[in-house]
């Protein structure tokens, strides 16, 4: 059994190593979440660019968080301010560091695909969230890099003792990797671009006692992040950068993640934060996650008919979004702090006025109205 200290210094070389022999302008993009294997992974990544002498510091470095637009609002808030501090610290010590947040697109926003094309609450058979909400902002920037340096190295916090599915996917990665260690492995959805797993043979514990122990480079402490752990008993819901990640996002454990999740059947993060101080917001937010689902599930909410025209359960009916919206809306202007965008709002009326008009033509048709506009 390696001991910690041989997993440091692996996990040290390995970083400098790949940094300084790898194609030298490619930049590394290390995927942060804010949670506590990004975090991990950043520190050391932090402290080895700080080691190099700054003639050999040629590839950029750029840490990539993605915002759903509906993160968890106490964990988001803590996410920008880790953000904010490696934005300024890491420029003020002059390392060619870069902080970048991506977003959905607003017609791939939760709530245009949920209010404005009636999509159900997303559950473990129809997560049609991850992949609008995370993979695609991510996979849109890495292509970006690709195009413009000629290839790029995404840095992920993954660790093979997360899950067993996780140990699964990483030992996959391995056996298709170009590089004999392993530690290099083409991502699944963007060519061109290699994934780095540094940490992926630390355990748990070994990250919560390094973190324990040590001081960000870029400064500020650890507390906020191992207490806001401690008050949600939770596990973070982690950045997702393939189709291969999705099985991580929204799973059953407590995770910091959308606050909309109806993929979990309760968010217990969400609701152990609500009973720390100031918790009336996050009750509400819970209540209206739950009423989403209460929604979803209910038939009488829902078209009898798909978007292939055969009997099931179908999208939201119109009457059924414009419930929803005005509910949001109204909890929005309850809370004082924004849930929903104008754009995201106007995006979702402009969807209905298409939606009325083909259930018009239908209807003259002799076909099936379809308020119906099947997902
Ligand atoms: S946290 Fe839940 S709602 Fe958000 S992307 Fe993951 S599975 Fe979807």
């Amino acid at each position: 059994m390696t001991d910690l200290s041989d997993k440091i210094r692996t996990l040290k070389n390995v970083l400098r190593t790949e940094y300084l022999t790898s194609a030298s302008s490619q930049p590394w993009v290390v995927g942060f979440s804010g949670g506590k294997d990004s975090t991990l992974l950043a520190h050391f990544v932090v402290e080895m660019i700080k080691s190099v002498a700054p003639d050999e510091r040629t590839r950029p470095i750029v840490f990539l968080s993605n915002d759903t637009r509906v993160e968890s609002p106490i964990f988001q808030s803590f996410v920008d301010q880790q953000l904010e501090m490696l934005r300024e610290n890491l420029a003020a010590l002059r390392l060619p560091v870069t902080v970048v947040q991506t977003q959905p697109a607003s017609e791939e926003s939760f709530w245009v695909k949920l209010l404005g094309k009636g999509y159900p609450a997303p559950s473990p058979n129809f997560r049609w969230c991850t992949n609008n909400l995370k993979i695609k902002p991510t996979v849109r920037f890495l292509r970006d890099q690709v195009a413009e340096h000629g290839g790029a190295t995404l840095l992920l916090g993954i660790r093979r003792a997360e899950s067993s599915q996780r140990a699964k996917t990483i030992a996959r990665h391995e056996a298709a990797a170009p590089d004999s260690a392993g530690w290099l492995t083409p991502h699944t959805d963007v060519q061109g671009c290699n994934v780095f797993a540094p940490i992926k043979e630390f355990t748990t514990e070994e990250v919560w006692a390094l973190l324990l122990q040590l001081r960000p480079p870029w400064g500020g402490s650890y507390r906020t992040l191992i207490r806001l752990y401690r008050d949600a008993h939770a596990g973070e819901c982690p950045f997702v950068a393939s189709q291969n990640d999705q099985a991580s996002c929204g799973s059953s454990s407590a995770r910091f993640g959308c606050w909309t999740c109806t993929v979990v059947r309760k968010d217990r993060a969400l609701d152990a934060l609500a009973e720390q101080e100031d918790g009336d917001d996050l009750e509400r937010l819970s209540a209206f996650r739950v009423r989403i689902k209460q929604v979803s599930d209910d038939p009488d909410h829902r078209s009898p008919v798909r978007r292939n025209g055969q009997a099931g359960w179908g999208p939201f009916k119109l009457e059924s979004r414009r419930l929803l919206l005005d509910e949001l809306l109204s909890l929005q202007t309850d809370l004082g702090h924004s849930l929903i965008t104008d754009e995201e709002v106007n995006l979702i009326r402009h969807q209905w006025r298409l939606d009325e008009a083909m259930d018009l033509r239908r209807e003259l048709n002799g076909r099936t109205p379809s308020s119906l506009i099947p997902v």
